[in-house]
């Protein structure tokens, strides 16, 4: 019988031999003591198995990817903790976005040489942008105000594992993808960064500064570690 590739581990606490059977190809756990020769005739004598399990896989694999080529190609879009209805116009006489009546449009200029769900994406995301450019210049004005702490500038920028950040120079910055967020996580954010701008550090002195004026900032800190990942543009 022909010999099946797979990737071998040993280990000494392990008691039994154990297939499995991975997308990246077959893996065999085995005890130490157990000679090559026996695993080989294990493994042969249990091809159909591992044939089964390898197209079920297979097949599992498509329906993932299917599932997600419909996220990319979403008719929906988050903003603000609401999921409205996205229309995109093909074919339009200009490329803009509107936002009335609880529906996004985004109309895609003919003049467009990029497929229209590609230039429908980044007209999306540049419109976010702005509306996360507006929305945290009004919610620092706010805060600033009530917690006497004004920072010297405010951004808007991509951040790939953080959501707002406080130098010493008294900027703060945050993530444009906040946008899709409830108003209270936004509000969260905002109230954080500004601490940072009395305490340089997460010390209790800086949470009950937090807690002051978000006294529920401990739930939104979890909705970001809950939820965070799901503000995102496919
Ligand atoms: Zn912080």
């Amino acid at each position: 019988m022909l010999a099946l590739d797979y990737q071998l581990r040993r280990s000494k606490r392990r008691k039994t031999v154990e297939i499995q059977v991975r997308p990246e190809g077959v893996r065999v756990l085995a005890p130490e003591h157990i000679s090559q020769r026996w695993i080989d005739n294990f493994v042969a004598s249990r091809r159909i198995w591992i044939e089964t399990r390898h197209a079920e896989l297979q097949r599992q694999l498509k329906l993932i990817e299917a599932h997600q080529a419909d996220v990319r190609a979403a008719s929906t879009v988050l903003y603000r903790g609401t999921v409205y209805p996205l229309q995109v116009e093909p074919d339009a006489d200009q490329s803009k976005v509107c936002f009335s009546g609880g529906v996004v449009t985004v109309a895609v200029s003919r003049r467009v040489r990029k497929s229209t769900q590609e230039a429908c994406r980044q007209l999306l995301e540049a419109w976010l942008r702005q509306q996360a450019a507006g929305v945290f210049n009004e919610k620092v004005a706010e805060w600033s105000a009530c917690m006497a702490l004004f920072p010297a500038s405010i951004k808007v920028k991509s951040f790939r594992r953080k959501w707002g950040c406080c130098d010493s120079r008294a900027e703060v910055r945050f993530n444009w993808l906040l946008i899709m967020a409830p108003d209270e996580v936004i509000d969260y954010v905002v109230i954080h960064e500004l601490a940072h701008l009395k305490h340089m550090n997460h010390s209790a002195e800086f949470w009950s500064l937090v807690s002051r004026y978000c006294p529920d900032y401990k739930r939104w800190q979890n909705w970001l570690k809950q939820q965070g990942a799901m503000l995102t543009l496919p």
